[in-house]
């Protein structure tokens, strides 16, 4: 767990409501620690982008209690220290990457001769080496992502937020660029990853908040999260006369019982979805009833599953509609 000083960005109390009466963050606590890829997720109109636009000081708070890199939320100077991929960014596409990459450096007041090096450096390291001189129209969406990741390092940021960074990436281009996040963290930079493709949040992600209609539902450590709702898989086999009755008599709840045999006769079943404190009663019965424990497995929740049972309205089976609620 980081501790409280470890945290780059604290919101203690973050409130939006848009004209027209839309409240599109209630309240907002979390934290986000130093050198973390830390993801908001949440469904389309949860708030993810109002959050980061008022970090970024583009929208302006109706409540704002935190800090960013120890300053109070809205201080622009900060800004200095940040780097962002919008959702749906443009380079200019008549400019090659090194120049598109160079002007933004130019807008963020790098010097010159600075940002010419740095341009270079950085498009060698999201694998652009061979094609920052060709003009970005000519570039894939992945390598469009790419040269706009080059570009939210050029002020050599120590949080980089980026909105749906891997949106419209075909697979290679989606490992290429959870790679280079990684490297940003390996670099000692914060990632404030906005993103609503649960896989991938899970497979990067050391903390994830929730958002629903504007409220942290959840937040907490990715391990944490998947080890709260594990389930255990016990296996299982039976040699000799095949004991069904027995099996059938056994006290599991949620129990598969549909057996493989094996070439030597054995019976081998699978439970699956005991819960933690039913796994050893179970493998004690198992045993009393005459069968071989073969493994007993635990299965980790699925961002998705809690994403599901977080966000999905049981009664009608759907997510909410954004803005919903008082
Ligand atoms: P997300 O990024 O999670 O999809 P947004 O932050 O874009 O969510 O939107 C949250 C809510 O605020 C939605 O109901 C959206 O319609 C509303 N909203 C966003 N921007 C504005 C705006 N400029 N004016 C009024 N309402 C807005």
């Amino acid at each position: 767990m980081q501790s409280q000083n470890n945290n780059v960005i604290v919101l203690e109390g973050l409130s939006k409501v848009y004209s027209g009466n839309t409240h599109a963050l209630r309240d907002v606590a979390l934290h986000v620690g130093a050198g973390e890829i830390f993801g908001l997720l949440g469904p389309n109109g949860a708030g993810k982008s109002t959050l980061v636009k008022v970090l970024l000081t583009v929208v302006k708070p109706t409540v704002a209690r935190g800090t960013m890199l120890g300053q109070p939320i809205g201080d622009k100077k900060t800004l200095a220290q940040v780097g962002y991929l919008p959702e749906q960014h443009r380079l200019a596409p008549y400019l090659t990457a090194r120049q598109a990459v160079e002007f933004v450096a130019a807008l963020s007041g790098v010097d010159r001769s600075t940002r010419k090096k740095r341009a270079a450096e950085l498009l060698d390291r999201v694998g652009l080496a061979n094609w920052m001189d060709r003009r970005v129209n000519v570039f894939s969406k992945g390598m469009r992502q790419r040269a706009g990741l080059a570009a939210a390092l050029v002020n050599n940021p120590k949080i980089v937020f980026l909105d749906e960074p891997t949106d419209g990436v075909d697979p290679v281009g989606r490992v290429e660029i959870r790679d280079l996040l990684i490297q940003m963290r390996r670099e000692g930079r914060t990632v404030f990853l906005n993103s609503h493709l649960l896989g991938e949040a899970e497979q990067v992600c050391d903390r994830v908040a929730i958002l629903v209609q504007g409220r942290v539902v959840k937040q907490g450590r990715m391990v944490d999260l998947q080890q709260e709702g594990s389930r255990q898989e016990l296996t299982v086999r039976w040699t000799g006369a095949a004991l069904t009755g027995n099996v059938r008599a056994l006290p599991f709840r949620g129990m598969q019982i549909a057996p493989t045999v094996n070439p030597d006769g054995a019976h081998q079943y699978v439970f699956s979805d005991l819960d933690s404190s039913a796994a050893q009663p179970a493998i004690d019965a198992a045993r009393a009833a005459g069968g071989d424990i073969i493994s007993l497995l635990p299965i980790h929740q699925r961002l998705e599953e809690l994403f599901m049972k977080i966000v999905v309205d049981p009664t009608t089976g759907k997510a909410p509609p954004p803005g919903a609620g008082s």
